[in-house]
């Protein structure tokens, strides 16, 4: 891996851990030329060739392969009544379901990326949960309804 300071073609590895729990490895690395340390974190990615139903522009929506970006654009929409959060942890949300995906679900469908985003979502916020919800047909009540939905 290259630097990330100076771009030099080659750094070592000081340090290393595997999570115990998560499927994952933190790596400390150390540029040979500048001695510049930063550290990298490993983990499983979704495959590519999992298809996804994406809401949003369009009427349909799109159909495309898994990405970790377009997920969070698609929780970051349901992010319309706190921008501060949409900003802040439309991303680690995202990251959150593709780890989850990957542990629990093997090959997962649109539908379980969909449940398993309403679920993070309802988790951490649950008017975001709700527009989310509304936006991929996980349920129906909430269309019509104005103003603010009522939290419980
Ligand atoms: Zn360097």
């Amino acid at each position: 891996m290259i630097c990330v300071n100076c771009f030099h073609g080659k750094t070592k590895v000081t340090n290393s851990r595997s999570h115990k729990k998560k499927s994952g490895t933190w790596r400390r690395r150390q540029c040979e030329s500048c001695g510049n340390v930063f550290t990298t974190y490993e983990k499983p990615a979704l495959d590519e060739s999992v298809t996804v139903h994406y809401p949003g522009a369009g009427k349909n929506g799109v159909r495309a392969p898994f990405s970790l970006s377009k997920l969070t654009l698609s929780i970051a929409a349901s992010f319309s009544h706190d921008q501060v959060a949409r900003q802040l942890h439309s991303l680690p949300l995202a990251e959150t379901v593709e780890q989850l995906l990957i542990t629990e679900v093997r090959q997962p469908s649109a539908d379980d990326i969909a449940a398993t985003v309403h679920q993070v979502l309802r988790r951490f916020d649950e008017l975001a949960a709700l527009q989310y919800a509304a936006a991929h047909g996980l349920v129906e009540t909430t269309r019509k309804r104005r103003g603010r939905p009522s939290i419980r």
